[in-house]
């Protein structure tokens, strides 16, 4: 087990500050623009990818850094840059961790490249969960999976929402309900390779924060997929599928439930695996406002004398750099739990992306405060990390499900 440590080696401190030069050069300058374009930065992410950010290696060795807090790190510096622009050239790592936490050795060889494709050609890929009527309730995904026996292929029905990078990815890993009795526990998730018939987009949201970041719905009509598209191979699934029966019937027999805990599932894994790094990327929005809260505050003079020496305004940024720190212990501590197999027994994962989630969105609003006028208006670009900052009490689960998960975790009661 590696220990836990808050110090960073050589290596993570070289990477961190590459990433922290292409955030400031690259990023920064390019971010009003995109926000105000509200389009897929293609340019950026072809930079990013060509000097090795946007790469299925990179994010590989920072996933598989055993301190846990490679990503973290990397996603901090990136969304310190831009919320937008980096969700743009992070949103395939989604779907990477879908392929990766519920497929083989093999479908992660074949799929997970598939997805960034190459510095000349990049590509995107999209996680495929939420449905118009199935958001913080997973388990009532309407999309259907139904095997074709004799052709081996799988037929995936449904339309689904909100998916980052959803009609412009060149995989889309769809969850899909495969036994509907059986709920959550009834799912499974499927790679649709590129140029597959049926998959189309629907509408492309627009939205009030990270809009260079592109969401849109995704309809699934009659859409074919060979059976060795589903993650995790048709035998594990039947294992699973039987287990889940007969756990059903000994229920419905009243020989001892579940006890309400949460059901663990396609959609669910991927979310575990990705919640500390939504927390990393919050941390970097609120460090951004942080640090632009902090110079403003030193240098605008009111009453003869710089803002920050009133105690008001000094406490304030006394809380947000407090905050900004503890969430950020929270993430990297969740990180090294996941990367060192120690059980989440307190739901730490949810717990920082909770925390961070709520500390970026508060932070951004008092960096706005202490802009007065400024803050307010696009000059500035605290206005837009408030706005980016929304998302991130909502999406990968919302804040009120994160405290849901915790308080069920820590009970071990069925909490509603
Ligand atoms: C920009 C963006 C990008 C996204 N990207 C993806 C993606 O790539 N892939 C994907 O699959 N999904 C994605 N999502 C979907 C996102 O995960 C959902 O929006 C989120 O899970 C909430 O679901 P919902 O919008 O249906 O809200 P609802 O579930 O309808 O919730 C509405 C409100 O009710 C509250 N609520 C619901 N149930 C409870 C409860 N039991 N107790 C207390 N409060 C409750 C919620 O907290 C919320 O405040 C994205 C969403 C957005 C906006």
């Amino acid at each position: 087990m590696s220990p836990f440590s808050m110090e960073l080696g050589e290596d993570q401190l070289a990477v961190r500050d590459w990433l922290h030069g292409f955030a400031a050069d690259v990023m920064r300058p390019a971010a009003a623009e995109w926000d105000e374009r509200e389009e897929t930065p293609w340019p950026i992410i072809q930079e990013a990818a060509k000097i090795g950010i946007y790469s299925l290696d990179f994010y590989a060795q920072q996933y598989f850094d055993p301190s846990g807090v490679g990503i973290p790190v990397a996603m901090e510096e990136l969304f310190w840059g831009d919320a937008g622009l980096g969700l743009s050239i992070v949103g395939t790592t989604l779907a990477a961790v879908a392929v990766l936490a519920n497929g083989t050795d093999e479908q992660i060889g074949t799929w997970a490249p598939q997805m960034f494709g190459t510095p000349d050609d990049v590509k995107v890929a999209a996680f495929c969960s939420s449905e118009p009527d199935a958001g913080s309730d997973v388990s009532a995904l309407r999309t259907r999976a139904v095997y074709d026996q004799a052709k081996d292929e799988w037929v995936l029905n449904g339309t689904k929402t909100w998916a980052t990078n959803g009609g412009i990815a060149a995989v889309h890993v769809v969850v899909a309900t495969v036994d509907p009795a059986l709920g959550a526990r009834g799912q499974a998730s499927f790679v649709v390779p590129p140029g597959t018939a049926g998959l189309s987009q629907g509408q492309k949201f627009k939205k009030h924060g990270i809009r260079a970041s592109h969401t849109a719905e995704v309809v699934l009509d009659d859409v074919r997929v060979p059976g060795h598209c589903l993650l995790g191979g048709k035998e594990k699934l039947d294992e699973r599928l039987a287990r889940a029966r007969e756990r059903a019937a000994g229920t419905a027999a009243g020989r001892g439930s579940g006890g309400g805990a949460p059901g663990r599932n396609a959609a669910m894994a991927t979310f575990e695996a990705s919640r500390p790094a939504v927390g990393a990327q919050a941390v970097g929005i609120a460090r951004a406002a942080y640090e632009v809260a902090l110079d403003y505050a030193r240098t605008r003079v009111q009453f003869g004398r710089p803002i920050i020496d009133n105690q008001g305004v000094a406490f304030t940024l006394a809380d947000m750099r407090t905050r900004i720190d503890a969430a950020r212990l929270l993430v990297w501590r969740a990180s090294w739990m996941a990367a060192n197999q120690q059980p989440f027994t307190a739901a730490e994962g949810s717990m920082s992306k909770l925390y961070a989630g709520e500390t970026a969105k508060w932070v951004t609003s008092q960096a706005m405060q202490l802009l007065g006028g400024n803050g307010f208006t696009r000059e500035y670009p605290v206005e837009r990390m408030h706005r980016d900052s929304a998302i991130y009490t909502i999406f990968e689960g919302t804040s009120e499900i994160q405290r849901l998960v915790i308080a069920r975790t820590i009970s071990g009661l069925p909490i509603r």
